[in-house]
């Protein structure tokens, strides 16, 4: 296991051997398409030019997915989540956007691709589920039709009728009853969970290799989501698609992912395995989340630990670690929080955080409070000086 001052070189692997990453400020940064991922995103930077001021809402994000694999990322509202979806996505306006940065699908190159390059691709290659199907279907066409629609333009020598019956069996895979009946329904006549299956059904029809699922059951009920998840599981390992599930909630991606991207301020906080996300979490952040996050293996009274205070304003970013004004940890490393950015250092094979805070003291307060956790014992607390919001 390489210490906590490493720095992850050219030619250190990740989790499967497949992440090549050098350090940059604030930021993880892959060798290169040459390191053969499906999706390789390499120091990725999002900037927005605002009345108020330039948003930097993803600063130097880097990442890398292969086919059938599942990369989940997490962070609170305005972390930067969607931003990076819609970049991959190529659906930012141009003008008032500026994106620097990597982005391969395949080994195609797709920041500064020509337009025209990338509307191919989104739909064939690559495709996303959004998080209000009611808003991305058309109101006045029938489901079946835009579904239809969407497979023909990338297979404009399939006639109507093969659309149509690719269109009615992509219905029946993502399980929508009678779909040769339901083919012809307008999107108000389905409920929440099946517009979203019809949504599923709309993205997979082409066979794309990336599949984006931006907090594909936020606007559904509990149980529905369970369905959408497992759904949305069962069909990546019948297609092989990569999937990337964009979420503020860590318990969505528990089951899902192999890996773990968390995000905070636009920027990578921590970045591995699942597995090591979950049982050996290396950031405040992170801690913060899963403290704030109901699990059945804790009492029933134990209360859930909010997040002191708001994510920061993209246009004012704080100094320093961007999470300091809201982290209960600062009193163990002292200024350097507030004053120098933590790089993305690896700890552990793939595993990697952006923290000041030494390995030793990550190990014993990672264990401190996991153990309080499951006991009930943490009771919230506000860091000297914060104001809560
Ligand atoms: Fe907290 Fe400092 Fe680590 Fe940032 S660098 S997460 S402020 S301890």
């Amino acid at each position: 296991m390489a210490g906590d001052d490493d720095i992850l070189g050219t030619s250190a692997r990740g989790a499967r051997g497949r992440r090549g990453r050098t350090a940059a400020e604030g930021s993880v940064v892959a060798s290169g398409p040459q390191s053969g991922a499906m999706l390789e995103v390499q120091d990725l930077r999002v900037r927005f030019q605002t009345d108020d001021g330039l948003v930097r809402a993803v600063d130097g994000v880097s990442f890398a997915l292969d086919r059938g694999q599942t990369l989940g990322i997490v962070g609170e509202s305005g972390s930067g989540k969607s931003v990076t979806s819609l970049a991959i996505m190529g659906l930012h306006r141009g003008g008032s956007t500026t994106i620097d940065g990597r982005i391969w699908l395949s080994g195609e190159e797709l920041v500064g691709a020509n337009p025209a390059r990338v509307r191919e691709l989104r739909g064939a290659k690559m495709a996303m589920i959004f998080q209000d199907p009611l808003s991305s279907l058309h109101p006045y066409f029938k489901i079946g039709d835009q579904i239809v629609e969407a497979y023909r333009i990338h297979h404009p020598k399939e006639s109507k009728r093969q659309a149509r019956q690719r269109t009615i069996d992509m219905l029946g895979r993502v399980g929508i009853p009678q779909p040769e009946v339901r083919v012809d329904d307008y999107p108000h006549q389905f409920s929440g969970g099946m517009r979203q299956r019809v949504m599923i059904a709309m993205a997979l029809v082409n066979d794309p290799e990336l599949l984006i699922a931006d907090e594909p059951t936020t606007a559904l009920d509990v149980t529905v989501q369970a369905q959408i998840l497992d759904l949305i599981s069962s069909l990546q390992a019948e297609f092989g698609s990569a999937v990337i599930i964009i979420t503020h909630d860590l318990g969505v991606v528990a089951e899902l992912s192999d890996d773990i991207l968390v995000m905070y301020a636009g920027r990578a906080a921590e970045y591995g395995p699942a597995v090591g996300v979950f049982n050996r979490p290396e950031h405040p952040y992170t801690w913060g989340l899963m403290a704030s996050m109901p699990r059945m293996d804790r009492e029933l009274t134990t209360r859930l630990v909010p997040i002191p205070g708001t994510p920061p304003s993209l246009i004012r970013v704080p100094p320093g670690c961007p999470f300091h004004p809201r982290c209960r940890y600062t009193g163990l490393v002292g200024e350097r929080c507030k004053t120098e950015v933590p790089l993305l250092l690896e700890a552990s094979a793939g595993h990697a955080s952006a923290c000041h805070l030494t390995a030793a003291q990550k190990a014993r307060e990672w264990s401190e409070l996991s153990g309080a956790n499951v006991r009930g014992e943490i009771r919230e607390t506000v860091p000297q000086g914060e104001v809560e919001a």
